[in-house]
């Protein structure tokens, strides 16, 4: 594809493939994008993944352990509380899915537990994960130290500094984490490094991917296990507010928990859907992490998506406050969504959404992610636009992690004892 923008016919015919539930096809693409574009070397071990997942997840004995694992260990159904005051100021009936509920804070352990699971019916003896600010690297040393499989995390080391008590998190929780000291030194060296381990012996390792990017079948893979969140949240929000959301709305870093909120509400024609990218200090190349809304489409990790690029391919440097949301690429199911026209993709910046995580704690008594905040920013900027609708935010998680951002930057700036 071309930077050229698809004709509406083209554009008209994968809204309706979308609304059949054509995506992915049998290459595992969505539209244009997605596919599996890797070396030779890996071919074999995402073969073998895909027969996998065909095989496993549909699996009544599977889906049993899963869910059982889910009520008991992770803390689901999460709550969807509505939330008052914000209602009140924003003008709208404002309601959140708590993902900051779920066991170690944050949506990524429905995919980390999913997937521990799978590798162990593969037949796996060891997991290899890759983490950027160390959530997914929590996420999965817990699963794993729940099922007794042993864990190893590829870390950059510019990231193992900024991200320290995760380290200590995941070493507690009995994974391994090594330091990956080539290339950026972060997520995309990460997962380059994980891939190398995961191929030297993919019958005995498994390769656990954080969010819904890479290349077939992870992106299928990790919604299907995300999408627990917007299928409960459907069911939740028809219950306790009697009716359907006019807007579901959530952040988008490679795209997991807004892909798990939004799926279940693609065919709802009258619910609108909107992602929230890391808008980060502004719209210049390396002040953002927002490829939908900024970049072009290319090759990263196996996938054919948007992407912040230069004009040679080279990837771009990327900048959030928001350490979840700091990735250069994005899942290719959004790049389709917003390809199609059914979801709309925009960003929220740094200031913007540290003041949204100001007014959740304020006004409803719960301390959102960073990421999660950008989500709230959008939320709110829609709501001030059309009055009095009901509103559904993801909040991916917990913004505990966030404390030493949070006190150099919201807490810095507060005059003493004002607060
Ligand atoms: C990792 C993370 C994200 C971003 O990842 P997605 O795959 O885009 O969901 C968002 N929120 C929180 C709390 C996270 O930990």
């Amino acid at each position: 594809m071309s930077d050229d923008k698809p004709d509406a016919a083209t554009r008209a015919r994968w809204l309706e493939q979308l609304r059949a539930g054509a995506f992915p096809d049998a290459q595992g693409r969505y539209g244009p994008f997605g596919g599996r574009y890797v070396p030779e070397t890996l071919v074999p071990a995402h073969e073998r993944l895909e027969q996998g997942v065909k095989r496993w997840l549909g699996d009544a004995d599977f889906q049993r352990e899963y869910q059982q694992q889910l009520r008991t260990w992770v803390g689901r159904p999460t709550a969807l509380s509505h939330a008052p005051r914000l209602s009140q100021r924003w003008g709208a009936d404002v309601w959140l899915k708590r993902e900051d509920l779920a066991h170690t804070g944050a949506h990524k352990i429905n995919n980390a537990l999913g997937q521990a699971l799978l590798a162990q019916r593969l037949g796996a003896q060891r997991i290899v994960a890759e983490t950027g600010a160390g959530q997914h690297g929590v996420a999965s040393a817990a699963a794993c130290a729940r099922l007794g499989l042993p864990c190893t995390v590829y870390m950059g080391a510019v990231d193992m500094e900024r991200q320290a008590p995760n380290v200590g998190r995941m070493r507690l929780l009995g994974a391994t984490v090594v330091s990956v000291t080539s290339g950026d030194q972060t997520l995309r060296a990460a997962i380059d490094e994980a891939m190398r381990d995961w191929v030297a012996d993919p019958e005995h390792t498994y390769y656990l991917l954080g969010s819904a990017v890479g290349a077939h079948p992870y992106p299928y893979l990790v919604r299907e296990l995300q999408s627990i969140i917007g299928r409960e949240a459907r069911a939740q929000i028809q219950q306790q507010a009697g009716g359907l959301p006019d807007l579901v709305i959530a952040c988008v870093g490679g795209g997991s928990n807004a892909i798990g909120l939004f799926h279940p509400f693609v065919n709802d024609a009258s619910v609108a859907i909107v992602g929230v990218e890391a808008g980060g200090r502004g719209a210049g190349l390396g002040d953002n992490a927002a490829p939908l809304s900024f970049g072009r489409p290319g090759v990263l990790h196996g996938s054919y998506s948007m992407l912040m690029q230069d004009g040679d391919g080279q990837i771009q440097e990327t900048h959030s406050v928001s350490a979840g949301l700091d990735y250069p690429g994005v899942g290719p199911e959004h790049a389709l969504l917003q390809a199609c026209g059914r979801v709309h993709y925009e960003a929220a910046g740094d200031d913007e959404s540290l003041a949204a995580v100001r007014e959740c704690c304020e006004c409803e008594g719960i301390l959102p992610a960073i990421e999660s905040a950008h989500a709230l920013a959008g939320a709110r900027r829609w709501a001030k636009a059309h009055p009095g609708k009901r509103i559904l935010v993801g909040l991916s998680g917990r913004g505990d992690k966030d404390m030493l951002t949070l006190s150099q930057t919201l807490l810095a700036n507060a005059p003493a004892g004002a607060r």
